[in-house]
């Protein structure tokens, strides 16, 4: 019996099938996004707005994610808001302005897609499809999105557990879709002084029980804006792949999410930080500056 049984995989109890199973995969998935690949070496940095409001908002916070070092941009098209009284997004409008500011910044989008029948409407501008935590349990959408030849940023249900997790990127891998990057962004427990509990202990039981990428999303797992640079650097410390960060302009005057955004300059302040972090533990994160 091998004795070194930490450098194997945990899979007492767990179902999870072999497919993210780094005992019978054992080479990691590489997840290209544009010229960003999540899973090598390379922190990947994913920033932008919550939602896409309007183009100067998605403009001038498009180029500070561009300028602070940002790989990938995100915005949101298609909210899924806990009120329906609340901006639900700019649906197609907003993912036109996605492509626009890709186009403009060299950037490729990340967006969410929350309905199996717009699937194939948000491939068809994004370069990467996120499914959110509220949807990580319906499965229809992840099939879909599992038939599509694009990459997927699956978030972790905000009560889901590891297991569930990597199940729900398991509907998304027997499709065929093997371009999956793993989320963690927060759970519900008790605890009400954030808006979610960020279990970065996810991170290394992520990666010690599948060969996909894991990122962390600072901002909804801690919801306050002040913490986010604290996560964000625990997270890379914790081995994670990269990040993705709500950034705004004007964060103030935000249509969603506001309080948990940064500010340009707290960005690039932070990504200085990111970069020191990752050289630290011997990973690159590659800043414009080359600084
Ligand atoms: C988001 O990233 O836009 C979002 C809604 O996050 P989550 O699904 O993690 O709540
Ligand atoms: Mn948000």
């Amino acid at each position: 019996m091998d004795t070194n049984s930490c450098t194997k995989p945990l899979n007492v109890n767990f179902s999870v099938p072999a497919r993210v199973d780094p005992e019978s995969k054992p080479e990691k998935t590489l997840v290209k996004v544009g010229e960003a690949e999540f899973g090598g070496n390379e922190v990947v940095i994913i920033a932008g707005p919550c939602a896409v409001e309007n183009s100067e908002q998605l403009h001038e916070t498009a180029m500070a994610a561009k300028k602070g070092g940002a790989k990938v941009l995100r915005g949101g098209a298609f909210k899924p808001r806990t009120s329906p009284y609340k901006f639900q997004g700019l649906g197609v409008d907003g993912l036109k302005m996605l492509r626009e500011i890709s186009i403009e910044t060299g950037l490729p989008i990340v967006t969410e897609v929350m309905d199996t029948r717009q699937v194939d409407l948000v491939a068809g501008y994004a370069d990467m499809l996120q499914v959110g935590s509220r949807n990580m349990h319906n499965y229809a959408l992840l099939k879909e999105v599992g038939m599509v030849r694009k990459p997927v940023l699956l978030k972790r249900g905000m009560m889901a557990t590891i297991e569930e997790f990597l199940l729900a990127a398991e509907y998304i891998l027997n499709q065929g879709n093997t371009d999956v990057v793993l989320c963690e962004r927060g759970i519900r427990t008790f605890e009400t002084s954030t808006r979610n509990t960020l279990d970065l202990s996810a991170v290394p039981m992520l990666k010690h029980l599948s060969n996909l990428p894991v990122i962390v999303d600072p901002s909804h797992g801690t919801g306050v804006r002040w913490m986010v640079p604290s996560m964000a650097k625990a997270a890379i410390a914790a081995g994670a792949d990269g990040l993705i960060m709500e950034i705004h302009y004007k964060p103030d005057v935000a249509l969603c999410d506001g309080q948990q955004s940064l500010y340009p300059a707290d960005f690039y302040c932070l990504m200085k930080d990111l970069k020191k972090i990752a050289g630290a533990i011997g990973r690159t994160l590659i800043l414009p500056s080359g600084k």
